[in-house]
């Protein structure tokens, strides 16, 4: 299978190939038509496997494909929260490659360094936001950002969120986010907590294993 087989469009197909990137992974395979139809799922999908690719093409060409509605000016569209800055970091440099061809902006918030300059950037507009659960609380606390818009929610290392103690601030920041939102999991184990989790939160998801 090619990623033109999975009907990625033309500006997110170049990004690819300038990545060096030949063919889909197996988990991008699986789970690139789901999110591309708009639907909820959860993922167990090892770091290593492609899995951010996975969540951050569909969500660029879904968001891409819908710029001809009015502009949302500083509303998130896509919102990835990460246990860790790290993570976050990461995340945040793949949808800024892939977006290459595209106008939409992706910015990183998380805590342990000053808010204002992060203030700052929001305040300027972002339609990807990637962001750790405590430092996303804080700024929201703060009204430096709107989740009224969120399209897509992306959970990403459940287990390592809830191993961190990051349930309740997550369960907060998807109530903050719009019902009628697309919603996608992602976790390496799949314990009882993180079904829980997937149970009070996703509306029929499909199931991806790899
Ligand atoms: P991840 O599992 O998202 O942490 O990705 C692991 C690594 O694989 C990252 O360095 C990606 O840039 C790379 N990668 C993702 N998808 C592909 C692909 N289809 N072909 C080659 N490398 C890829």
């Amino acid at each position: 299978m090619s990623f033109k087989d999975l009907k990625l469009n033309r500006p997110i197909l170049r990004a690819i190939a300038e990545a060096g990137y030949d063919n889909p992974t197996l988990v991008q395979e699986k789970t690139i038509p789901i999110v591309l139809e708009g639907k909820d799922s959860i993922t167990s999908a090892q770091t290593g496997t492609g899995k951010t690719a996975a969540f951050a093409l569909p969500i660029l060409q879904l968001l891409f494909d819908k710029q001809d509605a009015p502009k949302k000016g500083k509303k998130v569209r896509a919102l990835i929260v990460s246990p860790t800055r790290e993570l976050a970091i990461q995340i945040s440099k793949n949808f800024t490659t892939y977006a290459t061809y595209t106008n939409l902006r992706t910015a990183v918030i998380y805590g342990g360094t000053s808010i204002e300059p992060q203030k700052d950037i929001l305040n300027k507009g972002v339609d990807i936001l990637v962001a750790t659960p405590g430092r996303l609380l804080d700024l929201h606390k703060q009204d430096a950002v709107n989740l009224d818009y969120v399209e897509t929610f992306v959970l990403d290392e459940a287990d390592l969120m809830l191993d961190m103690g990051f349930i309740d601030d997550v369960k907060k920041i998807e109530r903050l986010c719009p019902e009628t939102k697309q919603t996608l999991l992602f976790s390496a184990t799949m314990p009882f907590k993180v079904e829980q989790l997937a149970n009070s939160i996703l509306k029929d998801p499909e199931r991806i294993e790899v």
